[in-house]
């Protein structure tokens, strides 16, 4: 059941709507216009609410796996599953603690899937999340090769194995909106607003958090070598204790996944050799 906010759009699209800048060049994000989603870790309650809204608006039935001893629902993202809620229990010498990430697409800053996609089906959109024209991918499955954060699935069910994953809720983005995750939140762990201001945001709630918890940190900004990305976090541990790669290869100076990693059938125009942007 949709609120009023959300009735102010037309039906959620199943298929992403044709995305901006989507053409034959490769344009890299326009940072002076992006937005940024933060997901703080030490707000999250795991209750999943972000999952079922995710599901709801952007109309992806369930996909239902075996229960394996575990409170997370799903190992990871699927076809038809753009966000899971990973559960974490770091080992602390006090008291023990239970942490939960809210897993999904991070909308890299210099995104390799975009770079490398040979169809050039991936693009940024103007508040610089990633869109995938699905009249252009041809399911060759590069991206979902070179993703280090292991993304991109195939949706076996609705789109010829085709892969998905976060939208960004696009429809509502560009409408003014939050994406619908954010605005389900009940814990206000997830927050969301122009990248600056996410960013201080982030960095802000780090400082106030370094007494508890001493390895509290901003991930996702411009410190890492792909950001700043749509998606930031702010984490109480480590990067390596959220199965978060620490230093994501960076996609400009050709050290990233590269044509030696993928199938012959990837190699084409699009797939750009090292130092190449656009
Ligand atoms: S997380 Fe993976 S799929 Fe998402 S933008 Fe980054 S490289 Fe692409
Ligand atoms: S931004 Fe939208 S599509 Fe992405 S995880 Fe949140 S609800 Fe799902
Ligand atoms: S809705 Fe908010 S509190 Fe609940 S699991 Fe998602 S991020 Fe965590």
């Amino acid at each position: 059941m949709r609120n009023s906010e959300q009735q102010t759009t037309e039906t959620a699209p199943v298929l992403p709507v044709v995305p901006w800048r989507s053409g034959s060049v490769k344009q890299p994000k326009d940072f002076s216009k992006a937005m940024a989603k933060l997901i703080d870790i030490t707000k999250c309650t795991g209750c999943k609410g972000c999952q079922v809204a995710c599901k709801n608006w952007n109309q992806l039935p369930a996909q239902v796996e075996k229960y394996n001893g575990s409170y997370q629902s799903h190992k990871d993202t699927l076809g038809l599953t753009y966000t899971v809620v990973k559960f974490y229990e770091p080992k602390t010498s006090g008291d023990p603690v239970w942490f939960f990430r809210k897993h999904q697409c991070m909308h890299c800053g210099e995104a390799i899937c975009v770079q490398r996609c040979p169809h050039f089906a991936l693009s940024y959109t103007q508040v610089g999340s990633i869109i995938r024209d699905y009249k252009k991918c041809m399911g060759c499955g590069t991206c979902i090769k070179v993703c280090e954060y292991n993304i991109p699935k195939r949706d076996y069910t609705l789109l010829k194995n085709k892969p998905r994953q976060c939208v960004y809720c696009y429809d509502r983005v560009v409408n003014g909106l939050t994406p619908l995750c954010v605005k389900t939140c009940p814990s206000n762990a997830l927050s969301y607003g122009p990248l600056k201001e996410i960013l201080d945001k982030a960095k802000k709630r780090v400082s106030e958090i370094k007494g508890k918890y001493p390895a509290a940190n901003v991930y996702g900004g411009e410190d890492l070598n792909i950001g700043p990305n749509n998606v930031i976090y702010v984490l109480p541990e480590g990067a390596d204790k959220y199965d978060l790669p620490q230093n994501p290869k960076p996609v400009m100076n050709g050290t990233g996944p590269g044509p030696g990693m993928m199938g012959r059938e990837t190699m084409g125009p699009g797939n750009m050799g090292p130092g190449m942007r656009r």
